[in-house]
């Protein structure tokens, strides 16, 4: 079964330090929530966990299945099963949607076990047909051109397309609509299995009621502060994050 662990993570950014030592163990089938203010550090946590070249990782440990995550590259890490949708996805002129696509999931086989073009296509249909997508844009450039809520479903398709064994979302919610809200949600609950974790990192309680989380963890300053289930998303929901900061004795 999967098992992903983060010990102690620390990072800057410009020799400013952003995580403080991040702890979070993950298993397969477990959807862990991290919730919390504005300039926290999450999406930092995100790309420094996918490897991004501007975040330096100074102290430390992330594994998954035993393997040292902080020594592998970027590529070797979306290879070993990691995937980021990012919160700003960026636009990439001269790659197709369906040519990137089609490299990403070939980049996690064997050579020599290249999914076929057939294959690929009826696959790309379906998934793009259940997130309500039109077809067009498999033979778009990446992301180049779509709005914000397209871009959020584009990154869905990219989790469903090349089935991560770790999948971390940075605020998918944001800019979607009611209905394409519920349309991600249950692509990302076709998506749960016993070998697949999902980080979900978002700054509101509203996307939890349609994916329901089993851990739910805030995080203020660069660390984790409290974790709970998803009666503590709830509570932040109705009461803000100040309560939190006076029961851990925590100053802005
Ligand atoms: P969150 O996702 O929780 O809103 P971020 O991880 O985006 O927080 O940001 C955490 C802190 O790091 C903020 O103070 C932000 O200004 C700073 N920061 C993030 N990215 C950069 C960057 N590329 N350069 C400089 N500072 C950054
Ligand atoms: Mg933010
Ligand atoms: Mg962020």
């Amino acid at each position: 079964a999967t098992q992903f662990s983060i010990e102690g993570l620390k990072a800057e950014i410009e020799g400013k330090e952003i995580l403080k030592g991040i702890n979070l163990e993950m298993k397969g089938g477990e959807i862990h929530a991290i919730m919390g203010p504005n300039g926290t550090g999450k999406s930092t946590l995100a790309s420094a966990l996918m490897g991004h070249p501007k975040y330096e990782v100074t102290d430390g440990n992330v594994t998954l299945n035993g393997e040292d995550v902080l020594e592998m590259g970027v590529d070797e890490r979306a290879r070993a099963g990691l995937f980021l949708a990012m919160q700003y996805p960026s636009e990439i002129t001269g790659v197709t949607n369906s040519d990137f696509l089609r490299s990403a999931i070939n980049a996690r086989r064997e050579e020599g076990q290249e999914i076929s073009l057939i294959r690929f296509i009826r696959q790309l249909e379906a998934k793009m047909k259940e997130l309500d997508m039109n077809p067009e844009f498999a033979h778009r450039y990446l992301n180049e051109g779509f709005s914000g809520g397209e871009k959020k479903r584009n990154e869905i398709l990219q989790m469903m397309m090349i089935e991560p064994s770790i999948v971390i979302l940075d605020e998918i919610d944001s800019g979607l609509d009611i209905d394409a809200l519920k349309i991600v949600a249950s692509g990302v609950n076709a998506m749960r299995s016993d070998d697949r974790g999902f980080l979900i990192i978002t700054h509101y309680q509203r996307l939890l009621n349609y994916i329901k989380p089993d851990f739910v963890h805030v995080m203020m300053q660069g660390r984790i502060v409290k974790s709970g289930g998803p009666e503590l998303a709830e509570r932040l929901e109705a009461e803000g994050y100040d309560w939190v900061k006076e029961e851990l004795g925590i100053e802005d």
